[in-house]
């Protein structure tokens, strides 16, 4: 990282999603003239989802990218400097903090708040590279149009891969759902949606091997009951594969500074955005293995944003 300081602020967030907007609304209406850098996907998950159902004060639902921009202009209103750029590296040996943006840029902060979400997981099967932007994708709500009236595969068992499979239903003429365990780990209420849409089949205890496909994706090879004495070698005909399996938190370069946990996710001091650096706050998905709302998510935000201007307050800043 370089030395040379190009901006000292007092509040600086990193991450556009709910929890990051949230925090800036929060942190300029509390005078901290906040700086909050978008990151890789400006508006964060929720702008590749379609309908939010369950984000309160909507009792119509709201579209993902509507309510992401409802919040930026809420942020903005306030006066939150919301900037597009990625942080690339950071120093928190030692309070003000350092955040390099795009590799050139470094801001020195008395408070930081990491939002940085979380970012879809892969299979790790070779076939996923070979096929990306050629029929492979995780997320339907982006590329669910090109599959109008083919036939396509979602792959997990969770919310989301219900979620998906119900989307895409609406578009394709046939949906697999490749769940690898013999039940859907999602609620009650989206397994039913699952099982009462005519066009989508469950595949239970099924496992994706690879894929095929001359000039992109044209199947998939699957493995119903591997590791068993009945195990049988399945290929199912696609023209697109979803992955669903959950997600993995955007915490990589702050790892040499603060404990995660094994899969990633930053610890925070329990009922508090806290970390175990003073002045650096975790808020959203980065930090929630649990929840994963969009709601949960402002709320962790709102806090962050009332921690960083108590801190900011105690220190005379
Ligand atoms: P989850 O972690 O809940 O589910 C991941 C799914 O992917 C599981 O079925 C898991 O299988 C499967 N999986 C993981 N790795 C593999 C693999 N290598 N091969 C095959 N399958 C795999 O993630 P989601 O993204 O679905 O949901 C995250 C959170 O967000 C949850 O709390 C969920 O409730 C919430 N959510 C809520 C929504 C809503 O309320 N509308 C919509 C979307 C998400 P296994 O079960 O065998 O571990």
């Amino acid at each position: 990282m370089s030395d040379s300081i190009n901006e000292k602020v007092r509040c600086l967030i990193i991450g556009s999603g709910p929890a990051g907007y949230t925090a800036a609304i929060y942190a300029s209406r509390a005078n901290l003239s906040p700086v909050l850098y978008e990151g890789i996907q400006p508006g964060g998950q929720l702008t590749t989802t379609t309908e939010v159902e369950n984000f309160p004060g909507y009792p119509e639902g709201i579209t993902g990218p509507e309510l992401m921009e409802d919040l930026k202009q809420q942020a903005l209103r306030f006066g939150a400097d919301i900037r597009f750029g990625i942080a690339t590296a950071t120093d928190l040996s030692a309070a003000p903090y350092k955040i390099t943006i795009d590799g050139e840029k470094v801001i020195e902060t008395e408070t930081l708040i990491i939002a940085t979400g979380a970012t879809a997981k892969y299979l790790g099967i070779p076939d996923e590279h070979k096929y990306a932007g050629m029929g492979v994708s995780a997320c339907a709500t982006c590329d669910g149009f090109f599959y109008r009236k083919k036939v396509v595969a979602v792959v997990g068992g969770g919310d989301t891969a219900c979620e998906e499979a119900i989307y895409l239903a609406g578009l394709a003429k046939q949906v697999y759902l490749i769940v690898r365990k013999p039940y859907l780990r999602a609620s009650k209420v989206m397994q039913d949606r699952v099982f009462n849409t005519p066009n989508i089949m469950v595949l239970f205890e099924h496992n994706t091997i690879g894929l095929f496909g001359e000039n992109g994706v044209e199947g998939a090879h699957l493995v119903k009951r591997m590791g068993e004495p009945d195990e049988e070698k399945v290929d199912i005909a696609i023209d697109g594969f979803f992955l669903a399996i959950g997600h993995k938190p955007n915490s990589d370069i702050f790892k040499p500074w603060l404990e995660t946990d094994e899969i990633g996710y930053i610890k925070t001091i329990p009922d508090t955005p806290r970390t175990t650096v003073p002045g650096v706050f975790a808020a959203g998905d980065v930090a929630d293995p649990h929840y994963r709302q969009a709601i949960t998510a402002a709320g962790s935000g709102c806090k962050a944003a009332i921690e960083a201007e108590r801190y900011l307050s105690e220190m005379g800043k």
